[in-house]
């Protein structure tokens, strides 16, 4: 494997603050710039970063430094030395693997097998699509060890084809050796649009240009909850994108199924994803704010046995929580209005900043100032291949509720 050429790495002793020290003990996987009170040299992308105790100067954790990014050591390695090896990236590879093998014994051969922080790969994303493995990458501290952990997810997952995505920080900041975003690193991609199954279910992805690394792995119990309840329903899909939602309604036997996305080519996909399947509802598609679109809706009277909204990250950073609140707020009240009597709305929330109990009781709120009552089916959280293992890591929530 020859992606990237050799890359020395160093080794920097540090400490950090005491209040970081507590969140290491407790394998936190974060060091912020201003944590750091001693470091014995300066540090490169990559460069291997050990953490003593500040008072018993024994080893805490080792990391990566990230000299672009104020995560400045990303830890991967807790409480025991370990040499940072290729063997100890195998090992990591095939921890993370075991931990999706039940989701492979269903009909699929879609799912992430690498969630960055949660399988101690800081930043780190490996989705795999049929045959084809899509790396994602945040940060520059992969590039000296690329190689190694490329060898060991292929042999792992048997894929023949690896396409490289790149952050926009990576495009814009540091040395990348050449690499571009959208670059097949290895094997030969017949096809930019890659066909694979979930559940049952197929779909196709545009690993080149499409969003993150083509598709939305972490919904998939709740598409195939949708499937299971739109027997004969009608569905709107707010904010489809390439139809996750919608194509599991249709092929559970939904009667009809309305894809709305404020993106003409995301639709385009959707309508593409259903007619990679057998079914005989009737597919729609909208194109519009969802916003304005569900008050369009609203105005015309429409009804629908389910409804699903899964917007985008409303809240990328900690200033924009309060508008991202409202939004969530706004667009229960207006698929409350649009469900059935006995229908039911699901809602999804993908910004971590906004905490799950805090999501579901706005949502909650919302439901009932617009004069309905709801019963609570299910509230779920990530598929199995995105396990979470420290607060940050936790994203997505999703709420059922039965409106009366
Ligand atoms: N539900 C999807 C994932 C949603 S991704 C799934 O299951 O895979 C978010 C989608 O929201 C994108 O397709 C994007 O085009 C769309 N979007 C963003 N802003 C929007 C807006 N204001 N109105 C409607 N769609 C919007």
């Amino acid at each position: 494997m020859n992606i990237t050429p050799y890359i020395e790495t160093k080794r920097i002793a540090v400490k950090v603050r005491s209040s970081a020290e507590k969140m290491v003990k407790r394998c936190h996987p974060w060091v912020f710039e201003e944590s750091i009170i001693k470091q014995n040299i300066t540090g490169e992308a990559g460069d291997l970063v050990i953490i003593y105790d500040h008072k018993k100067n024994t080893f805490l954790a080792c990391g990566l430094y990230d000299p672009y990014s104020p995560i400045r050591i990303k830890l991967i390695q807790f409480g025991k030395t370990a040499q940072i090896n290729k063997e100890w990236f195998a090992t990591q590879i095939s921890k993370a693997y075991d931990i999706r093998r039940p989701l492979l014994k269903t009909a699929t051969n879609s799912y992430r097998l690498l969630f960055g922080e949660n399988d101690s790969l800081p930043g780190f994303i490996a989705d795999v699509y049929d045959h084809v493995l899509v790396i994602k990458l945040y940060s520059h501290i992969w590039l000296p060890y690329l190689n190694w952990i490329v060898s060991s997810l292929l042999a792992i997952t048997k894929c023949t084809v690896v396409v490289l995505r790149l952050s926009r920080l990576l495009q814009s900041k540091g040395e990348i050796y050449g690499l571009k975003d959208g670059q097949v690193v290895y094997g030969v991609l017949e096809d930019e649009v890659v066909v694979f199954k979930e559940h049952g279910v197929l779909f196709s992805a545009n690993v080149i240009k499409g969003h993150k690394t083509g598709y939305f792995l972490d919904h998939r119990h709740n598409r195939k909850r949708v499937g299971e309840l739109a027997h004969n329903k009608t569905v709107l899909d707010v904010f489809s994108y390439a139809g996750g939602f919608s194509v599991h309604a249709l092929k559970g036997g939904a009667k009809e199924v309305v894809s709305l996305d404020i993106s003409k080519q995301a639709l385009d996909m959707a309508k593409a994803n259903a007619t990679l399947n057998t079914h005989t509802g009737n597919h729609s598609i909208i194109v519009a704010d969802a916003f304005e679109g569900l008050q369009t809706l609203i105005n015309d009277q429409k009804k629908f046995d389910i409804i699903v909204i899964d917007p985008p990250s409303f809240a990328k950073r900690e200033s924009e929580v309060y508008k991202a609140e409202n939004s969530y707020m706004r667009l229960a009240a207006l698929g409350a209005q649009l469900v059935k009597h006995n229908g039911i709305l699901v809602l999804a929330s993908c910004s971590s900043r906004v905490v799950a109990a805090d999501f579901f009781k706005i949502s909650e709120e919302s439901i009932l100032n617009t004069g309905k009552t709801f019963t609570i089916i299910e509230k779920t959280t990530h598929d199995i291949d995105h396990p979470i293992t420290f607060p940050e890591g936790a994203y997505l929530k999703c709420g059922y509720y039965r409106l009366k």
